[in-house]
């Protein structure tokens, strides 16, 4: 292995194992404070397509696995486990046509990024639900985002992606052009066979008022809350995103029910509101209805995920009923050895279809994300428990798991990510495109579909 010749190929930067401060720079790669086993031992600052291109081939003729990595994201630290890693986080180029309502962008882009370059032309994605994370593997897993029940997956508005191969060739992939690559990169994730350097999309008008109400209740009170949310969301347009917060506190599990309501005017949202709030339990605290931009949803959203703490996080789709999964969700939570973790599950009576072939195959009318959060090493152990345990309570009443949040390194049987027609098509797609198995180091998600 001629890294130096890898070097003198490529824009971008090479950093072997044996250079100084290597440690530190593979410990930057994953955005969780709880870094995973890790085997990576070159890594491949990527310039440009030239230089992912150079990463391939030096990769396949060395007989590396590969990585690409877009912000690390990922809680189960796949990013960087393979023996390269190629980040890609510094293709960041976004170009709109705002005419045409159409976007090129590039993998490193973020959600912030997006909405604010957005929001400025008055156009809007499904972006995800916190701002670091980029547009690289959001997309790649099917991308569950803000009006999502209007607007369906991110995946769905994806109507092109350019794509380097195993073979290091860089192609299109849509509809028309190697449709076998474009079915696969909406919603494979990780086990996805190529990198996508950039992703070519169709954008929507953006809602003129965004208002959101923020009702809390004690735990014990979950029944009457979801009585109730299953009323309202039967009646309330698919623009209403409902989810309900559960967090551990000192007194006991509380939740917090919070309606964002996307709508084309203030009124028409009060209007909404005013459906919404028929029939709502007495609250502890009412806060709002509050005004925001898609950009400006960030800031209620990140602070609730600091960088740096340690995170196991697994997720959940459910067609059970709200009540069942939310009163198991607050036993969980009062169960969970920190006050830090919680878990968002969102009621989507009204979603959008997902789009029709892609990869994304599973989905359900309940999307729970359960976010396992805590400061010291000492305590990894009772938190994976933990958590294992409450995804193991729910299991019995839920169809899946969404491959983006879901913990690719638990042991044991785990809700399938992905249909069983989409698992076996993925794996005649690798065989097919990535032969030598470069990408396929990480236990693939799709390949974890229960039987
Ligand atoms: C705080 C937080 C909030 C989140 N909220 C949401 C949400 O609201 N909705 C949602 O849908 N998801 C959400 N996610 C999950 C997120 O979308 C996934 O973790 C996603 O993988 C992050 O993208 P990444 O590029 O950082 O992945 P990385 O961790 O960098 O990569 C993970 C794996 O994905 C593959 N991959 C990544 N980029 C590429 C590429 N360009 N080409 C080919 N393969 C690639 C590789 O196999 C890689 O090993 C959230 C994650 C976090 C940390």
């Amino acid at each position: 292995m001629n890294t130096e010749m890898l070097k003198r190929r490529i824009s971008g930067a090479v950093i072997t194992a044996f250079e100084p401060g290597f440690a530190a720079q593979r410990s930057s790669l994953i955005w969780n404070g709880r870094q995973p086993a890790s085997r990576a031992r070159l890594i491949v600052r990527a310039a440009s397509v030239a230089d992912v291109q150079e990463a391939v081939r030096f990769a396949a003729a060395n007989g590396l696995t590969v990585s690409p990595r877009g912000g690390g994201h990922h809680f189960t630290g796949i990013a960087a486990q393979a023996d390269m890693v190629i980040d890609l986080g510094a293709l960041k180029r976004l170009q709109i046509d705002a005419v045409a309502r159409s976007a090129r962008i590039e993998p490193a882009v973020n959600n912030l990024e997006l909405a604010s370059a957005l929001d400025q032309k008055g156009l809007a994605f499904p972006l995800g639900h916190c701002g670091s994370v980029p547009m690289s593997g959001y997309l790649l897993g099917g991308g569950f985002g803000w009006n999502g029940s209007v607007w369906g997956f991110g995946c769905g508005l994806v109507r092109s992606a350019e794509v380097v191969l195993a073979d290091g060739r860089c192609v299109s992939a849509s509809k028309s052009e190697n449709p076998d690559v474009f079915w696969a990169l909406r919603g494979a994730g990780p086990g996805f066979f190529g990198i996508v350097t950039a992703y070519h999309v169709d954008l929507k008008l953006a809602p003129r008022a965004i208002e959101t109400v923020v009702r809390v209740y004690p735990g014990a009170m979950a029944t009457d809350v979801a009585t109730w949310a299953e009323a309202v969301m039967a009646k309330a347009p698919a623009s209403v995103e409902f989810t309900a917060k559960v967090a551990n506190t000192a007194t006991g599990p509380m939740v917090a029910a919070i309606a964002t309501v996307f709508a084309n005017s203030a009124e028409e949202a009060r209007a909404v509101h005013a459906v919404i709030a028929v029939g709502a339990p007495s609250a502890l605290e009412t806060i709002g209805p509050m005004q925001s931009s898609f950009p400006g949803l960030y800031q209620a959203t990140d602070p609730t995920v600091p960088v740096g703490r340690r995170y196991r996080v697994d997720s959940v789709w459910s067609d059970a009923e709200f009540g069942a999964i939310l009163g198991l969700v607050v036993d969980g939570m009062a169960q969970s050895p920190s006050l830090d973790s919680f878990t968002v599950l969102t009621l989507r009576s009204k979603a959008a279809p997902m789009p029709a072939d892609a990869a994304l195959s599973q989905d359900g009318r309940i999307f729970g994300a359960m976010y396992g959060q805590w400061v010291d090493a000492d305590d990894d152990e009772r938190n994976a428990f933990w958590l294992q345990r409450l995804i193991a309570d729910l299991s019995p009443l839920c169809c899946g798991a969404y491959v983006g949040l879901c913990d690719l390194s638990r042991p044991g049987a785990r809700l399938a990510t992905h249909s069983h027609a989409a698992v076996s098509r993925l794996s005649d797609l690798r065989r097919r495109f990535d032969p030598q198995g470069l990408f396929t180091t990480v236990p693939a998600a799709p390949a974890l579909a229960a039987e």
